[in-house]
């Protein structure tokens, strides 16, 4: 018997048309009719045993909605079918699970620690067995669940057969080939606003109900909480306040309509500590989630080591006490880097708007829209460049005395007025040998007017430096737009020289781009003494992540730095390119279009900056 079922979509997954399928399957089955295609979704509410279906939640632009109804639906006993990018995969797993009321995981269950029945795991489907491991391991720790209370896993070997044994009517034109042919995403959009409101007020309540009692940040089993919202803020470029920058999705409230005060206890933050007290996968955490699987470490794990904090009793509403700041006083910056966006570098201001006959093709409206609380009209009036107000630098130097570390990174925060003006506030507070500071910088300059950055430097002891490039010569110069090697490998020995005392050393971006060619930038590296590094691997634009090269590309580049691997003495560079290795091998499931795309990227590049990609990385044409 059918109880409550839920299904979900994630941006453009093709969901719609599993709902056309879904309301053939209805008609035919429970005879509802769609009387009006606004009226549809109240038809689904409408038929027996209460299904209920949930869709296009993420036109909302709201992960932190989309969160919210899925610990919502989970806590309320409903059946949740969580898929991919897959459409065949979705509507089997709607229809099988739905039919047999066989895939439930529940959040009590999980809580209480009582084996969850049995889950539905759709293998050797058609495309990408790994979408739906993938994406529930992200939401309900799948992987976690599944060595833990070692949980039956019912296979679905042949999903055509199955499906045709359920619905023997499903047939071909619903395969993909027919749905890509028909996408239409403008014509379903069942989901209203009514009912948005109706998940959220009801996830309050229960979030309301529920206690607050204690958390252990540093325990082994703390897989997904974080002291974040009590101890650190990001401030970007357009006044946006976020728990730290690499939060996804998640805005706590936004400098231009209110005080940092008033954000630190805003709605949204306490929802957001709340969430962070339940040691359950959030939503908007997924960045620091992949980190860890790839790297030892990533900020929250840094946050939840490096400052202490009650573990009981944890208020939801805390004094402003901030001791992480990261702060992005604008958007300006002297450098185009491919995989930045126009509100993080006012350089790609120009790019972006050239960009929108690619984005017209690809749909990634993300990469030029203006900043969320500005229009488009003044985004071109300001020429691209934002930057936080004089208001918010004022109430941010009263809260200095308590803050332990600050990050500054860009758009370039050596060629920002703003940063200069925090910098002699510390020096005449006497706060410059108390606080640690972080740079991300593109090291293209060590003067701004006539200041002498390296002789401020010299007054904070407690320096860590960390500019960013990720290859040398005319790749490094393709990844970042205005980038040069020798100006930056001279800038970067002067710091090393004048600052012998100083944590110097370099931020590597790794995209599809760089990653077959670190062997050569480790090299270079050697060769000027640098040997602490960062890396971070690019998630976005996901045309650039590593993981979308195609198959044949993977095997030649992971030779390359396995040979490498084998003759470097350095443990650091051996750590680096196993870590790079793994996370570019994470997914055999590359996608065509995906990579597609990239190379429209560099051809669309290449028009525009004179360039050719093909000269520099002859390997993608072969
Ligand atoms: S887990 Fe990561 S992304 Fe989430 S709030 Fe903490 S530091 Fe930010």
């Amino acid at each position: 018997m059918l109880n409550n079922f839920v299904i979900f979509g994630v941006p453009r997954c093709g969901s719609t048309h599993i709902l056309q399928l879904l309301e053939q399957y209805l008609v035919k089955k429970y005879n509802v009719h769609r009387e009006d295609e606004n009226e549809f979704f109240n038809i689904f509410k409408k038929i027996p045993n209460n299904l209920y279906i949930n869709h296009s939640i993420i036109k909302l632009h709201t992960w932190a909605t989309f969160n919210n109804l899925i610990e919502y639906n989970l806590l309320n006993n409903r059946s949740i079918a969580v898929t991919r990018e897959n459409n065949v995969e979705m509507f089997a797993s709607w229809l099988i699970a739905m039919e047999t009321n066989q895939w439930t995981l529940l959040a009590k269950d999980i809580h209480n620690k009582i084996l969850p029945k049995k889950i539905i795991h759709m293998s050797d489907t058609i495309e990408g067995k790994f979408n739906i491991i993938r994406y529930v391991h992200s939401i309900v720790r799948f992987n976690y669940f599944l060595n833990t209370y070692n949980l039956p896993v019912i296979r679905y070997e042949n999903t055509f057969d199955d499906i045709k044994k359920l619905y023997p009517d499903w047939e071909a034109p619903y395969r993909r080939e027919y749905l890509i042919k028909q996408n239409d995403h403008t014509r379903y959009d069942y989901i209203h606003k009514n009912d948005i409101d109706f998940f959220n007020e009801t996830y309050h309540r229960w979030k309301n109900e529920s206690n607050l009692d204690w958390i252990d940040f540093s325990a082994k089993d703390n897989l997904y909480s974080c002291k974040a919202p009590w101890v650190s803020m990001y401030i970007g470029p357009n006044g946006d306040v976020t728990p730290c920058c690499t939060s996804l999705g998640i805005k706590l409230g936004d400098t231009n309509n209110n005080t940092l005060a008033e954000i630190w206890n805003s709605n949204a933050s306490k929802k957001f500590r709340n969430e962070m007290t339940k040691n359950i996968p959030n939503i908007n955490c997924k960045f620091c989630y992949e980190q860890e699987k790839h790297s030892d470490g990533s900020l929250r794990t840094f946050l939840n080591k490096q400052y202490d904090m009650p573990t009981k009793n944890l208020s939801l509403t805390p004094q402003l006490e901030l001791k992480y700041l990261d702060i992005r006083f604008s958007n300006e910056c002297n450098q185009a880097c491919i995989m930045c966006t126009p509100k993080l570098s006012s350089k790609l201001y120009d790019d972006a708007f050239g960009f929108k006959e690619y984005i017209s093709k690809f749909q990634d409206q993300n990469y030029i829209s203006s900043p969320d609380n500005m229009s488009d009209e003044d985004w071109k009036k300001h020429k691209g460049i934002i930057s936080i107000s004089s208001k918010t630098i004022n109430e941010l130097k009263e809260l200095l005395k308590d803050v332990e570390h600050i990050y500054f990174a860009g758009g370039e925060p050596l060629i920002m007025k703003k940063h200069y003006e925090i910098l002699d506030f510390l020096i005449e507070n006497n706060l410059n040998e108390k606080v640690f500071l972080r740079y991300n910088t593109n090291l293209s300059t060590l003067k701004y007017k006539n200041i002498n950055i390296i002789e401020k430097w010299k007054l904070f002891p407690k320096l860590k430096i960390l500019p960013s490039a990720d290859l040398n010569g005319e790749r490094g110069t393709y990844q970042r737009w205005g980038f040069d090697w020798d100006k930056f490998k001279n800038n970067w020995l002067e710091i090393k020289n004048a600052l012998p005392q100083t944590k110097l050393g370099m931020q590597i971006t790794i995209s599809s781009l760089t990653i077959g060619y670190l062997p050569e930038f480790l090299s270079e590296l050697k060769k000027i003494g640098c040997n602490n590094m960062n890396s971070n691997f690019v998630h976005g634009p996901a045309d650039l992540n590593p993981q979308v090269l195609p198959i044949k590309l993977k095997k030649i580049y992971t030779n390359k730095l396995n040979r490498y691997i084998s003759k470097t003495s350095s443990d650091v560079h051996k750590k680096l390119l196993h870590e790079a290795i793994n996370f570019m091998n994470d997914t055999n499931n590359t996608d065509k279009k995906m990579w597609e795309r990239t190379l429209h990227r560099l051809d669309f590049l290449d028009k525009k900056r004179k360039t050719n990609w093909k000269s520099l990385w002859p390997e993608f044409i072969k």
